[in-house]
């Protein structure tokens, strides 16, 4: 199973540090993954998330 960055909930592809905050805080229990491709979108403002990409519901 692949990590979440608990700080960011970035889905990380590789490894076990994030590639967005440079965390290695990350965990294998997250629920759920979104696709962010708007970070101006709903969701990527309810997530807090700044940068497209892939990120985890919940960590
Ligand atoms: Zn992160």
């Amino acid at each position: 199973m692949k990590r979440a960055c608990k700080i960011c909930k970035a889905i990380i592809q590789a490894g076990n540090i994030c590639p967005n905050c440079k965390s290695g805080d990350t965990t294998t229990s997250y629920q759920g993954t979104v696709i962010i491709f708007d970070t101006e979108s709903e969701i990527a403002k309810k997530l807090s998330i700044g940068a497209t990409g892939k990120y985890a519901l919940r960590v």
